[in-house]
């Protein structure tokens, strides 16, 4: 399949009074068109900012590396042009659904808002298609909820309007942000389910953010693995969840609740995200990994393939280095 976004290399900076924060650390991401890919890690990792970064809506610099968006280079668009692509080509959802949605407007003027601008529909054609995509959304009474305000639905019924504004311009990437994170867990389901189900009717590509592997292996064909900003293992969903490499995907896969786990007693990863640049060298998850070596302390190690479709950065899985492990583990 054709790529529909590319990042290659890119880095965001934030610049704050406690010094450079390098949020996203030389980023390479492909979507194909049709394909949903998941960004996977704990907050901290530089999953948002990295999706914010392809919106090119991050407050902090993208500093450096190329973003191709349907063959358009997105770093050197023009703010109006950006603005045509957004909304248009490329939508958001946002883990917290009545943040986004405006109280003051009613559900049919934020749904057709989008097809307003770029579209050019005019204000009853809009409302058609605001009831049109309350339908598709599963929205009850699409006719009376048209015209009510954001305040009057339920959080999962809110997470349908979110959708049903994203994909109101028939967008060909949706970038989704924790989606699911602050719904309970039958509503989830739901949403899940919905964005399975206009995936398929309307071929969108999804580029799904989430600390939650139940999701991705709901819902995604290949999976990035971030850590302290950068890609510490990249593969398809299979491999994923049979055969990881990397002892950060490693531990999220162990502490991934299942039927017959006792929740109080899941694995967690020990420690927690370092703040990004905290660490001036070495592989960043090095504090946390318990087969850290004095190598591993003092030297990142490269994103390297080992597969066709499974990339991981970690010297545990280059030839000739591992050996150091046996070292450390005996
Ligand atoms: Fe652990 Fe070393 Fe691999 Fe980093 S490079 S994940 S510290 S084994
Ligand atoms: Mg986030």
């Amino acid at each position: 399949a054709r790529k529909l976004l590319e990042l290659e290399g890119v880095k965001t900076y934030f610049y704050t009074e406690h010094g450079t924060v390098p949020a996203v650390d030389g980023i390479d991401l492909v979507i194909h068109e049709g394909e949903t890919v998941g960004i996977v890690g704990e907050s901290g990792s530089g999953k948002s900012v990295t999706s914010l970064t392809a919106m090119r809506l991050t407050s902090g610099k993208i500093v450096e590396g190329k973003i191709t968006f349907d063959d358009k280079d997105i770093l050197s668009l023009s703010d109006k042009q950006m603005r045509e692509i957004r909304g248009n080509e490329m939508a958001m959802i946002f883990q917290e659904p009545m943040s986004s949605l405006n109280p003051v407007f009613t559900i049919g003027e934020q749904i057709g808002e989008a097809v307003r601008i770029h579209m050019k529909y005019s204000r009853s054609r809009a409302r058609e298609r605001a009831v049109d995509m309350l339908k598709l959304v599963g929205i009850p009474r699409a006719e009376q909820i048209v015209d009510e305000y954001p305040h009057r639905l339920s959080g999962g019924m809110r997470q349908r309007v979110m959708i049903a504004m994203a994909m109101a311009c028939n967008p060909k990437l949706l970038i989704a942000d924790e989606p699911t994170t602050a719904l309970d867990v039958t509503i989830q389901a739901q949403i899940l389910d919905l964005m399975r189900t206009i995936r398929e009717s309307h071929g969108t590509s999804i580029l799904l953010i989430t600390h939650d592997l139940g999701v991705v292996a709901e819902m995604c064909d290949r999976v990035v693995v971030m850590y302290g900003g950068k890609v510490v293992e990249a593969c398809d969903v299979q491999t994923l969840f049979a055969s990881a490499r990397h002892p950060y995907t490693q531990g999220l896969i162990r502490s991934m609740p299942t039927l017959e786990t006792d929740e109080r007693r899941l694995y967690s990863i020990k420690g927690s995200v370092p703040a990004p640049g905290s660490l001036k060298q070495g592989c960043s998850f090095a504090p946390r990994c318990e087969y850290a070596t004095d190598l591993c302390r003092t030297t990142m190690p490269e994103l390297e393939p080992l597969a066709p479709d499974h990339s991981v950065r970690c010297w545990l899985t280059v030839p000739g280095k591992e050996d150091n492990h046996e070292a450390a583990l005996t």
